[in-house]
């Protein structure tokens, strides 16, 4: 991959955000997220962005959500057994409880919502696709406002010791 790949994908990520950023902070996301294969970036790019509605993900985040991707590709897919939806079974189904009576003597009527439970299909899934240990555990800043980030990100740059 090509620096100009990399600073690409980062720039995409600060436009989610409408953050414009400066090539300090360019840079310090790509000294984190240089070794990530350029078939992953993407990926994990965007799925940082849906796990972090808020606020820009950090580089380590972003490092998190490739993580992630990763394992999830190497588990099996999820096939459904047929006997449940997409993983759920319908415990009791939507019905209408009668909550009073107005003051014409009509009943009211509320619909209740139905109860669903995880499918056994599914829970054998989920236990089989475990992730496995990290590699190395997670460098991810906890979600800060995007200016405290930034900040870090400077100090780092400059050589200072990081707060946490
Ligand atoms: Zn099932």
């Amino acid at each position: 991959m090509t620096a100009r790949d990399l600073h690409g994908w980062i720039v995409y990520l600060f436009a989610a955000y409408n953050q414009r950023l400066d090539d300090t902070v360019i840079d310090a996301y790509a000294e984190e997220l240089r070794d990530v294969p350029p078939a992953e970036l993407e990926a994990g790019v965007k799925r940082a962005i849906r796990e972090s509605p808020h606020y820009v993900p950090s580089a380590g985040q972003v490092l998190e959500a490739v993580k992630a991707g990763r394992e999830a590709a190497a588990s099996p897919p999820y096939v459904p057994c047929g006997q449940c939806a997409d993983g759920w079974l319908e415990v009791e189904p939507a019905r209408n409880v009668i909550v009073g009576h107005n003051r014409a003597g009509h009943a009211v009527v509320s619909r209740i919502a139905p109860t669903v439970k995880r499918c056994e299909c599914w829970l054998a899934w989920k236990r089989q696709g475990q992730p496995t240990p990290a590699i190395n555990e997670s460098k991810s800043i906890p979600r800060t406002a995007t200016s405290e980030k930034v900040a870090q990100f400077k100090r780092r740059m400059v050589g200072q010791e990081r707060t946490r």
